[in-house]
C-alpha cells in the first residue's frame, strides 16, 4: 500500500486494540514476488531465515514463493517443518547430541558450524545432506556486533586443512557473511572472493548457501545484475545456490501500531506511546537506530517535532525523533514502519508491558487479529 495509506488505515480501525504488530499482505507479496523472480532468473532458491521472522500465520502465503526455511535451533527447525513445509535447513551454532537426533527426523539438510561438531555427529546425521558453515574471512556489516567474520569469530570453519578433512562427508557449504548489505558491488566482490578462495571446494559439492543479509528486495536494488551474478556463479561451479533471506523477505511489510498515552516536555516534546522500543523492537536500542516512519511524517508539510518514546523505565527506550504535520495529542495512533523483522521474534515481557497483538491485513482486504496476549500469558511466562 502507498506510503501514507497506513496512517489512514489505522485511523479507520479504532477497534483494533493497540499496541499491535500489523502485517500487510500486499507489502509482503511484493517481496515474495521479487524473491520468486530471483529464483526464476538465477536458479537460486530462497529459504526463509526464521530467526528474523516466524509469524506462521502468513506462511501459507510465503511458502508459495519460497523454497522452505532455515533455522538457528531445533525449535525453529521444527516450526519451519510443521508450519512452512518444503525444505527444512537445520543449522545451529552448536548442536547438542539430543538435538541432532531429533532434528534429523525431519530436516532436509543439516548444517554444522564447526568441523568438530560435524565429525562428532556425522554418524547420527548421515543419510540426509550434511553441510558445513565456512567463514571465508570476508564480510559486509555496518556493526561489529553483527559481523560474522569479525576477529575471533566462532561462526564457521576457517582452517583449510580441517575443511579438506571432511569434504567426503558433506554435500554443501554455507557462507553467511552479509548483514544489511544493499550495495550490489560489495556483494559482488564478496562472492568473487568466495569463488576464488573456495572454488576447489565448491566443485566437489552439490549446493552452497550464501546466507542472508542481502537487501535484494529493496526498491532500486539492481535485481537483474544480482540474478546474473548468481547464475554465473552457479554455472561456473555447477552448484545449486541458496539464499537465506530474513529481513529481505519481510522488509517494509510490518508496522508496530502504537497509541500516544502522554506528552511530556523537557526542553523538547516527548510523546510516550503504549509500546516500548527495547521490548518490541529491540534492535533499535541494540544498534542505536531510529525507527522508520512513513509519510506524512518528515514530509514537506511536517513541522511539529516530537521524540517518540516507549513506556518502560529504561531511559533510552526511544523510537526516534520526527516531524509531524500536526501537533500530537493523547490518543493519536502512530504506526511505526518496517517493524516485521527481528521484532515479533524478540519481544519480551520486560516491565510487564502489554505484548502487542498480531494483526494481518490479508490480500483480500480482511483484517484478522491472529493473536492477542493477556495477563495469563505474562504469568505463565514466569514461575
Ligand atoms: C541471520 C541469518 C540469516 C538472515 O539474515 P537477514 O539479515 O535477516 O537476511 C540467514 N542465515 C543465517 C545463517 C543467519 O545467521
Amino acid at each position: 500500500m502507498a506510503e501514507n495509506r497506513m496512517w489512514d488505515f489505522v485511523r479507520e480501525h479504532p477497534e483494533l486494540k493497540t499496541p499491535y504488530y500489523l502485517l500487510d499482505g500486499e507489502r509482503l507479496l511484493k517481496n515474495m514476488e521479487r524473491i520468486k523472480s530471483v529464483r526464476e532468473k538465477s536458479g537460486a532458491k530462497s529459504v526463509l531465515a526464521l530467526k528474523c521472522f516466524s509469524t506462521w500465520a502468513v506462511f501459507p502465503l510465503m511458502n508459495q514463493y519460497m523454497d522452505g526455511t532455515t533455522s538457528s535451533s531445533l525449535n525453529e527447525a521444527q516450526l519451519g517443518h510443521e508450519k512452512f513445509g518444503k525444505e527444512t535447513h537445520a543449522y545451529s551454532v552448536a548442536w547438542s547430541e539430543e538435538e541432532v537426533r531429533e532434528v534429523r527426523k525431519f530436516a532436509t539438510k543439516i548444517i554444522f558450524n564447526s568441523v568438530a561438531q560435524l565429525d562428532n555427529f556425522y554418524d547420527i546425521a548421515k543419510g540426509i545432506p550434511v553441510g558445513l558453515r565456512v567463514n571465508p574471512g570476508v564480510s559486509y556489516s555496518h556493526h561489529t556486533l553483527s559481523d560474522p567474520a569479525r576477529k575471533y569469530s566462532r561462526l564457521g570453519a576457517t582452517d583449510r586443512k580441517e575443511i579438506e578433512s571432511v569434504v567426503g562427508k558433506i554435500s554443501g557449504v554455507m557462507f553467511h557473511v552479509n548483514c544489511e548489505n544493499d550495495d550490489f558491488d560489495a556483494f559482488s566482490k564478496i562472492l568473487d572472493a568466495i569463488g576464488e578462495k573456495y572454488g576447489w571446494l565448491l566443485e566437489k559439492l552439490e549446493w552452497v548457501t550464501l546466507g542472508g543479509g542481502i537487501y535484494f528486495t529493496k526498491d532500486g536494488y539492481p535485481l537483474d545484475k544480482f540474478c546474473e551474478k548468481l547464475k554465473v556463479f552457479s554455472e561456473k561451479h555447477s552448484i545449486q545456490v541458496y539464499l537465506e533471506p530474513g529481513e529481505s523477505s519481510i522488509t517494509r511489510a510490518g508496522y508496530l501500531v502504537t497509541k500516544v498515552l502522554d506528552i511530556v516536555h523537557n526542553e523538547i516534546d516527548v510523546a510516550v506511546v503504549d509500546a516500548a522500543a527495547n521490548v518490541h523492537m529491540p534492535d533499535l536500542v541494540t544498534y542505536q537506530e531510529q525507527a522508520k516512519m512513513e509519510l506524512p511524517v518528515n514530509g514537506p508539510d511536517a513541522t511539529y517535532e516530537y521524540q517518540i518514546a516507549g513506556r518502560t523505565c529504561l531511559a533510552g527506550d526511544i523510537f526516534g525523533t520526527y516531524k509531524f504535520p500536526a501537533t500530537l495529542r493523547v490518543g493519536d495512533l502512530i504506526p511505526i514502519a518496517d517493524a516485521a523483522g527481528y521484532t515479533i521474534v524478540q519481544k519480551t515481557w520486560f516491565n510487564g508491558v502489554p505484548m502487542p497483538s498480531i494483526v494481518i491485513k490479508r490480500l483480500d482486504g480482511r483484517v484478522e487479529v491472529v493473536r492477542t496476549f493477556n495477563y495469563s500469558e505474562y504469568v505463565s511466562s514466569l514461575s
